[in-house]
């Protein structure tokens, strides 16, 4: 690995085709990087086996090389014989090895609730609702319970938290501070059933993956106190942070995968790639007029600068 690198990524989730706000998230994290000279990867984030499918992932590979993105490493081709998989199901042994890292150490204990582990394969986009895990199954807080937990249904693997502060300055948003007792409690790195969760894949692969910036939208902002936490237990060094604004609908909400008007294929009906781009730099304020722009256009003109700090609403 060659650690003098830039490396950025995107990490979609194949669980639908793109929409604006997808591309806009990849084309911020391709603009970062690429504007430092260096690499962007393209991670496919299949862990929930029931919602992933391979199509939404080479759509988006289809998708992202219509608009102009190339990545320079990943997406669903291993591109030689010793090349690693960047896709997240095939990668379940790594992520064993770093959780049995945590569990020698006497991090991690089974968890037999059945909330919060349903959740815990999905990034945890603030608008999805959060839960703050009560400890219930905590080696010290069992109590006569505890002994008589239940067998008859397998166990999620929760990490201990620690009741402190978790403290990280993100390039848009500024320094953050997060209590992950309070935030979030001791939290699931593996559902019970077998699936691994988010959080402990994404730290896993970004460290291994060399990533030295992650940019995003900024529901998963309060999310890095969770990985920096986990980066630090495991001995790897945190990248930079960059969280970028969301797009929301007329409502308020974050765009998602029920936007049809704005997902993928009804907009390469309605503009050209430049076009496209076009309209999220209008949108996200790096240009004062709408005009087509390629992607190397828009990575002269590209400045964090110009990116407001609350979410954007799209009056389409
Ligand atoms: N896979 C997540 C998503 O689709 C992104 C997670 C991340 O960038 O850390 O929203
Ligand atoms: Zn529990």
């Amino acid at each position: 690995m060659n650690t003098n690198k830039h490396i950025g990524r995107f990490a979609p989730s194949p669980t639908g085709r793109m929409h604006l706000g997808n591309v806009y998230a990849a084309l911020f994290s391709w603009l970062s990087v690429k504007s430092k000279g260096g690499e962007w990867l393209l991670r496919i984030e299949d862990l929930d086996p029931q919602r992933s499918r391979k199509e939404y992932a080479l759509m988006a590979e289809e998708d992202l090389r219509w608009l102009g993105l190339e990545w320079d490493l990943g997406g669903t081709e291993r591109r030689g014989e010793s090349d690693i998989s960047y896709t997240q199901s095939e990668r379940g042994e790594i992520y064993e090895a770093h959780l049995r890292l945590l569990r020698d150490a006497g991090l991690t204990y089974p968890c037999y609730c059945t909330r919060a582990d349903i959740m815990a394969t999905q990034a945890p986009h603030e608008t999805d609702g959060r839960i703050v895990y009560a400890g219930t199954c905590r080696p010290d807080n069992r109590g006569e319970h505890g002994s008589e937990r239940r067998t008859d249904r397998a166990a999620a693997t929760r990490l201990i938290v620690p009741d402190e502060n978790i403290c990280f300055v993100d390039q848009h948003y500024g320094p953050q501070q997060v209590n992950l007792a309070n935030h979030c409690g001791d939290f699931v790195v593996r559902r019970s059933d077998g699936a691994w969760a988010y959080q402990l894949a994404v730290v896993v692969d970004d460290a291994l993956m060399g990533v030295t910036e992650v940019v995003r939208g900024c529901d998963l902002l309060l999310s890095c106190a969770q990985q920096i936490y986990l980066y630090r237990l495991l001995g790897y060094s945190t990248p930079a942070f960059g969280h970028i604004p969301l797009l929301c609908n007329e409502a308020g909400q974050r765009l998602s995968k029920r936007d049809k008007s704005l997902d993928m294929s009804v907009l390469r009906e309605q503009y050209t790639p430049e076009q496209l781009l076009g309209l999220i730099a209008y949108t996200t304020g790096q240009t004062d007029k709408m005009e087509p722009l390629s992607t190397n256009e828009l990575m002269t003109i590209f400045d964090w600068n110009k990116l407001p700090a609350e979410n954007i609403i799209l009056g389409c």
